[in-house]
Order: structure tokens, then C-alpha cells, then sequence
């Protein structure tokens, strides 16, 4: 059995605790759902009182050059660079990751002329599958989506494949797909290769240029705390930029913006991958949010995540064995993510009693219970505490209750 001084002298040695101070948290609250939306960095409160009394106030639309707000993509781009494992030119931020997936995937499919075939899976993070389906209904019969479960994937990429989309970790199971190998199969038959990072950045290391990746694209507001809604980012393989094309080409894709003339002429650069004016208040707290990580070694945070996730599924086996909780997360700490989730018939209503009591977590349907971890501000104790507390919940029945029941618009 594990107990809580084990837990505390975890706490002691862990090189990453004093980060949480860094982060706006209430008192009494044990937040597990920062793979949905990361805890506020207390650096945004004053940034953002910056952008508005001073760059917006007083410099008006004299901060575009000023206060650098045009350059803001690719300042925040430059940041995420290093997490992912990319030079800093092959990463901007812009959008939201829905239109990133449009627009990676169109313009991979541009690039692989004479192949009509989009491959992905089924389970994929809806909005990935939607916004195929949309891409595909739009070409009227020029590119095809083809769905294969995991076992039949490597087989299903052929001489039509234009491109690979997949979730580099499973927004669900928190299974992660290697990286690697899986962008050497799609490159060995010709197709290019697309990752969705979304569950992946900020959580385990990635070397995205090292791995070949053609595009790429993810969140801004989960691990990296940008805030709700926060830019999403894109990645073009360096040997790509200059042959680019995204059918979404707005005034802030166009090599010269401020030419204004009326024919298109793309940005040889990252920048292509921009559409219109960016949203300057949400790129500046995104911007500040990241400066976090300038020193975060991201071995150290991969070897807690996983030590955090082993931690929780170790309790889970001494104190919850009995209570019909199934485990999804794969054991094996290469092919999972930051994240762990159980099955249960009541998952809402557990889910709903936890947050309750202080523990953040969430519910994806049908019955899934998804807790995140998070090592810039999780602990070891914490996990223990959830745990713990999850089992009260459980023994007591406590989650039986009526008002635990009503579905929110938001899970
Ligand atoms: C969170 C998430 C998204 C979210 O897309 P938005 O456009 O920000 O709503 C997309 N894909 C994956 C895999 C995600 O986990």
C-alpha cells in the first residue's frame, strides 16, 4: 500500500514543485483537468493589464509596430518551437486548432498532388473527424476520407494516400502513437504525415524535426495555459516552407500584407499559414504563459507525468479494487501520454461529485472519468488526496445523489 509520507517525500525531492507558486489556484482545489483547460499564471494578470492600459489605451494603433502585436505569431510560434522540437521558423501560432487541422491537411494534400486519399481513424478527437468530413464534402469528390481502426492503419497507406492525420496522444485513452515510425510508414508509401499535438504539447517531449513530421498543429489553452480559447499553433517542416498553399488565404497569408494589391502571392514562410488579424490579447496571454517553460526541462517533467500517472493507477489499484472503475491508459510508460482515464457506469455522476469535493476532473461520453496531470502544478500528495478522496465518494455512495446527475452543456 502506498501511503501519504511516501507521497510527501516525492513532493520533497521533485525539482519541478516550486512551479506551482507560479499559478493562480484556489484554496482547497486539486486540479486534474489541465489537459482541458491549464490553471492561469499569475504573470497573465498583469500582462494583460499591460496590453490594455497601455498598448491599446494609450499607443492605439501605434502598438501594431510598438508593441509588436504584428509580430506576436511569431514570437509565440518561437516559443513553442523548443517544446516541440522544431526550429523556430517552422511554428506559428494562429487560429484554433480546428482550423489548423483544415488547413495543415488541405495544404499536405496540395503539396502530394495526384493522391486523393485523407487517412485517419475512428476515435479520433471529433472536431479532426468533422472537419475532414468538411474538407471532403467541399473538394465534391476530389479527396476521399478513408477511416481505418489502429491494427489496419500501416496496411490502408497506399500509392492514393495523400496524407496521414492522426493524435499523437489519444485524447481518451492517452495512448500515444510513435511518433516516429508511424511518419516513417506514411513517408515510405509516399503520403505525408500530420500530427495533432494537442494532447501532446506541453506534456511529453517531441522532436518533431527530428521525426520528419511534415505538418503539425495544436492547442494553445490546455498544457500551455494559454487561457480559455487561446491560439492555436501550426508546423511546417522547414524542407516545405516556400511551396506552402492553404485554401483559407487571407490579407495575413500574403507575402506583403500591406501592399494591399489584389492578387494573392503566398508568405514563402510560416506565416502562410495565417488567415486574418490576429487576436492580440489572446496571443499576448499565451505569449506570457509560455515564458514559464524557458526553464523546464522537459525529461525532468516527462519522468514526473508518468511517475504521477503510475502513482495514481497504483492507488487506485489498493483503494478502489471492487468498485467497477475498468482502466483505459495503457501501464506501459512509452505508449501513453499525460493523462489517465477509467471507464464507469456512473462516471458522470462520480465525476460530478469529485468536483464537488475539490477534485477537478472530467468526463468525456459515454462513461469515460479523465484526469490530467499536470507536473508544473500537480503533485504527488495531490494525487494521493484525489485518490483518496474518490474512494470516500465511492464507499459512501455519495455520488448517488439527484443533483449529480444533471448534465452540464460543458463536461
Ligand atoms: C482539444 C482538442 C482540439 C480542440 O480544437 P479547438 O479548435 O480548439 O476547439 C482538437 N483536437 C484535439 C485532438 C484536441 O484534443
Amino acid at each position: 500500500m502506498i501511503t501519504l509520507e511516501e507521497c510527501r517525500k516525492c513532493d520533497q525531492s521533485d525539482s519541478l514543485a516550486s512551479k506551482k507558486a507560479l499559478f493562480n489556484l484556489p484554496e482547497g482545489v486539486i486540479y486534474l483537468d489541465g489537459n482541458s483547460l491549464g490553471a492561469q499564471p499569475k504573470s497573465v494578470v498583469p500582462r494583460m493589464q499591460t496590453v490594455l492600459s497601455q498598448e491599446w489605451a494609450t499607443g492605439l494603433v501605434k502598438s501594431w509596430n510598438d508593441a509588436n502585436w504584428v509580430t506576436l505569431p511569431l514570437t509565440v510560434g518561437q516559443k513553442i518551437a523548443p517544446l516541440i522540437g522544431a526550429v523556430p521558423e517552422s511554428v506559428i501560432a494562429t487560429d484554433s486548432t480546428s482550423l489548423n487541422v483544415f488547413k495543415c491537411v488541405a495544404a499536405a494534400c496540395a503539396l502530394n498532388k495526384g493522391r486523393r486519399k485523407i487517412l485517419s481513424e475512428p476515435g479520433n478527437f471529433p472536431t479532426d473527424l468533422y472537419m475532414l468530413d468538411g474538407l471532403e464534402a467541399f473538394m465534391q469528390g476530389d479527396l476521399e476520407v478513408v477511416i481505418k481502426p489502429r491494427e489496419e492503419l500501416l496496411d490502408a497507406i497506399d500509392e492514393e494516400t495523400a496524407c496521414v492525420l492522426l493524435t499523437h496522444v489519444h485524447y481518451i485513452s492517452a495512448e500515444m502513437w510513435d511518433m516516429k515510425a508511424m511518419t516513417a510508414a506514411a513517408h515510405e508509401k509516399g503520403a505525408l504525415m500530420v500530427w495533432d499535438l494537442s494532447h501532446s504539447t506541453g506534456a511529453v517531449p517531441l522532436s518533431l524535426d527530428d521525426c520528419e513530421v511534415d505538418f503539425a498543429l495544436g492547442c494553445g489553452y490546455k498544457y500551455l495555459n494559454g487561457g480559455p480559447g487561446a491560439p492555436a499553433f501550426a508546423y511546417i517542416n522547414k524542407r516545405h516552407l516556400g511551396s506552402v498553399k492553404q485554401p483559407l488565404s487571407g490579407w495575413f497569408s500574403h507575402k506583403r500584407p500591406f501592399d494591399f494589391v489584389d492578387d494573392f502571392e503566398g508568405a514563402p514562410d510560416i506565416r502562410v499559414m495565417q488567415v486574418g488579424t490576429p487576436v492580440v490579447s489572446a496571443m499576448a496571454l499565451l505569449d506570457e504563459a509560455l515564458s514559464l517553460w524557458e526553464d523546464v526541462d522537459l525529461k525532468t517533467l516527462r519522468e514526473k507525468s508518468l511517475d504521477l500517472t503510475d502513482l495514481f493507477s497504483r492507488l487506485m489499484d489498493d483503494q478502489l479494487t471492487g468498485y467497477g472503475f475498468t482502466a483505459v491508459t495503457p501501464r506501459n510508460r512509452s505508449t501513453r501520454g499525460s493523462h489517465i482515464t477509467y471507464r464507469h457506469p456512473d462516471g458522470y455522476a462520480i465525476i460530478q461529485a469529485l468536483i464537488d469535493r475539490g477534485v477537478i476532473g472530467d468526463f468525456r461520453a459515454p462513461d469515460h472519468l479523465r484526469f490530467g496531470v499536470t507536473p508544473l502544478y500537480v503533485g504527488y500528495e495531490d494525487i494521493y488526496q484525489a485518490v483518496m478522496i474518490l474512494k470516500d465518494i465511492m464507499s459512501t455512495q455519495s455520488y448517488k445523489q439527484d443533483k449529480y446527475t444533471v448534465k452540464n452543456a460543458v463536461t
